[in-house]
């Protein structure tokens, strides 16, 4: 008996995600590549993205076009903050079930997200970090600021990460305010010297972010409490290693319905 293989569409195709989104699909024998999405696609080959060509799937410059002539099954996004929204919303009307990499999402799109993926009775993920690491990270943060309820979060990436802070640093401050009993930080009475100095603020504490070129991807949750400081660190060095992340994605979005915000989810 063949098992039939999971359709999978990949919108950024051309950028640094995609590409290896792409070679991760076209290198898994359960999964089929249907369509490889970037606005600047001529008419290539799909497999070139990655290195890999005669595919015999063209890439294509519209999203809407891939999505209405391929059937596929579900739809891999990492593009940027501006048209990741849409892509999702579109995804979702074609019932293609969408997994977005791509960061930037606000509270009140995920929640209309979730409610349109119910609408169609088709799955759906939203997830800020792919990296297994980088959601150990996040859920032994969440663990320490039960007991170190002060605490502040540096994330450094490349000069070119179009939002500020990180969607992994989002999520990972959610899951600390989950954990912590409400906390104002800091001074009451302090002035910042310089306008931002103390970072951006989230329900009490502060995330600082820092971009600079030779940076890939970082966080550091510092905890601080009597005569001492806890660090939590997780270190990215290269983009193959969100892969095996995605790859359990597009395997288990196929029998949910919803949409589920973080990886954390899902992974186990
Ligand atoms: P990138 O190299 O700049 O690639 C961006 C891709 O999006 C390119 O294919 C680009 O196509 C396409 N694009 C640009 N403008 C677009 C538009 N208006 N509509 C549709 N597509 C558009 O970026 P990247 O480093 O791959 O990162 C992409 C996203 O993934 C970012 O939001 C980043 O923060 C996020 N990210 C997430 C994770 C995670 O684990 N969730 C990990 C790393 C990065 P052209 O080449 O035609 O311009």
């Amino acid at each position: 008996m063949t098992t039939q293989k999971i359709r999978v569409a990949v919108a950024g195709a051309s950028g640094r995600m995609g590409r290896e989104v792409v070679k991760m699909v076209l290198e898994d024998e359960t999964l089929q590549l249907v369509a490889a999405v970037a606005p600047s696609a001529g008419p290539v080959d799909a497999g070139v993205f990655a290195g890999k060509p005669n595919t015999g799937v063209l890439a294509s410059a519209s999203l809407e076009e891939a999505l209405s002539g391929t059937k596929a099954d579900v739809l891999v996004d990492f593009t940027v903050p501006q048209a990741a929204y849409n892509n999702a919303k579109l995804s979702i009307q074609y019932g293609v079930r969408p997994i977005m990499g791509t960061t930037g999402f606000t509270p009140e799109q995920i929640e209309e997200l979730d409610e349109l993926c119910q609408e169609k009775g088709i799955g759906g993920l939203i997830a800020p970090n792919f990296s297994i690491g980088a959601i150990l990270m996040m859920k032994f943060a969440a663990e320490a600021a039960k007991y170190l309820p002060h605490v502040e979060i540096i994330e450094y990436h490349g000069d070119q990460k179009l939002d500020a802070p990180s969607g992994t640093s989002i999520k990972t401050a959610e899951l600390i305010s989950e954990a912590r009993k409400e906390l104002r930080q800091g001074n009451p009475n302090e002035e910042e010297v310089i306008e931002g100095a103390r970072g951006g603020y989230y329900n009490g504490f502060r995330i600082h972010s820092v971009r600079l070129p030779g940076v890939f991807a970082q966080q550091e949750v510092v905890f601080g409490g009597n005569g001492q400081t806890l660090k939590i660190r997780h270190d990215s060095y290269d983009r193959a290693g969100y892969m095996p992340g995605v790859n359990v994605a597009v395997n288990k979005i196929m029998t949910y319905s919803g949409l589920i915000y973080g990886f954390e989810h899902i992974m186990e």
